[in-house]
């Protein structure tokens, strides 16, 4: 069994934003040579996250964002100095982390599965950390 740990950045485009990562995640599963295993996915941010949902149809992407803005505004009861509770809330709903498995050398996703870096406080360069634990 093999261990490998990287850290991935990821450029979002926008404060808010869904970007689908499952290609850069297929090239580096790939390169490290791992027929079998699993990948875990950890966001070091608390205002970002990952997740899996719908990659054929961009607009399901779209309405949660819209639903996650409509659902978790800006309010002026927030405490917050920093003034980005929202985002916050949001990145907490969609949690830091997600495991995925490798099999065959490759990421075992459904069919319509897509991995997305969650943006809520950009746009920035974050950081992905990659660990592949897997032979
Ligand atoms: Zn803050």
């Amino acid at each position: 069994m093999r261990i490998h740990q990287d850290t991935i950045t990821v450029s979002t485009p926008e404060r808010e934003s869904f970007v689908d990562i499952t290609g850069k995640i297929t090239r580096y599963v790939k390169e490290q040579g791992v027929q079998k295993g699993m990948i875990h996915l950890f966001v070091p941010h608390t205002t970002a996250g990952v997740t899996i949902n719908e990659n054929a149809d961009p607009d399901v992407c779209r309405d949660l964002l819209f639903e996650l803005k409509k659902s978790f505004p800006d309010r002026k009861e927030f405490r917050h100095a920093e003034g980005n509770s929202d985002a916050h809330i949001k990145s907490s709903l969609i949690g830091p982390n997600l495991t995925v498995p490798i099999q065959g050398g490759k990421l075992r996703l459904g069919t319509w599965q897509g991995i997305y870096f969650t943006e809520f406080d950009g746009p920035r360069d974050r950081k992905l950390h990659v660990q592949i634990i897997g032979e």
